[in-house]
């Protein structure tokens, strides 16, 4: 499942001011759909409204054909997962910052999950290096290493969207090279809507799409919108 239906979305923060304008893109099951453009277009916006912070204006979004407006935030939590650009971790194990809402989770879905975002070799290490049970000084892990983690905490949630929210992030490369990862391994099988600023973070999307002044003003592959420039 996961399958996300924006339809002729329009919205306005003051009842005045559109901020988004017909706006309508699928992200089918298990395929990843990025959301790029300039500051302002939207992009957060049309978050907002996937996590029904507000209601669109007029237009329907639909999850696996489900009206939104139907769906409780509560809900919505559940089943979409988001990995913000800063993760806050907790001066603990890697192990133990990935279980982090998730106490449940056995040891070995814990290291499943580490596997998949590629953190497991870190998985004893302290976020700054730093272990203050044992007083001990090691090597703190790298942004893009925290960024793993906070990935590993998501997957563990197992929730049949995932989010990743770049949009106010100046990307360092090692952070840009891991979502670009990410979109190829982690995500592969998961609906995945990312939000970056650059075209160059989201090269193996599925689709791509352009959101600028309110409007999806591009759309296609990475291939097919620089062939278009
Ligand atoms: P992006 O994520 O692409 O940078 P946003 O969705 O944040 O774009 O912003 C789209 C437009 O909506 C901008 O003109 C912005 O100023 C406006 N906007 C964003 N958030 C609010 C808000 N809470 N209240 C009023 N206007 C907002
Ligand atoms: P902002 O731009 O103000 O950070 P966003 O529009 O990017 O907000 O939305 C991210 C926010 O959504 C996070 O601050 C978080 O509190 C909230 N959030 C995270 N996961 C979920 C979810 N599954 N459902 C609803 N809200 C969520």
């Amino acid at each position: 499942g996961g399958t996300i239906h924006f339809d002729r979305v329009c919205f306005s923060y003051d009842g005045q001011t559109p901020v988004l304008d017909q706006v309508s893109f699928e992200v089918a099951a298990g395929k990843t759909v990025a959301l790029v453009g300039p500051s302002g277009g939207g992009k957060s916006t049309i978050l907002r409204l996937l996590f029904r912070f507000y209601d669109p204006t007029s237009g329907g979004i639909s999850i696996d054909g489900q009206d939104l407006r139907s769906v409780t935030q509560a809900s919505l939590r559940k089943h979409i997962g988001v990995v913000p650009q800063d993760t806050v971790l907790f001066n603990d194990t890697v192990m133990f910052n990935i279980r982090y809402g998730n106490i449940s989770a056995a040891d070995d879905e814990v290291v499943e999950a580490a596997k998949a975002a590629q953190i497991h070799d870190r998985i004893l290490s302290f976020p700054e290096g730093y272990n203050t049970r044992v007083g001990e000084r090691g090597l703190r892990l790298s942004g893009g290493e925290k960024q793993r983690v906070a990935i590993a905490r998501t997957l563990l949630k197992d929730p049949a969207v995932i989010v990743l929210d770049e949009a106010t992030s100046a990307l360092d490369n090692q952070t840009e090279r891991l979502i670009q990862d990410s979109l190829r391994t982690l995500c592969a099988d998961r609906t995945t809507l990312v939000v970056a600023h650059r075209l160059s973070t989201v090269v193996d999307a599925d689709e791509i799409l352009v959101v600028r002044d309110g409007r999806i003003v591009e759309r296609g592959t990475h291939e097919e919108l620089l062939r278009t420039g």
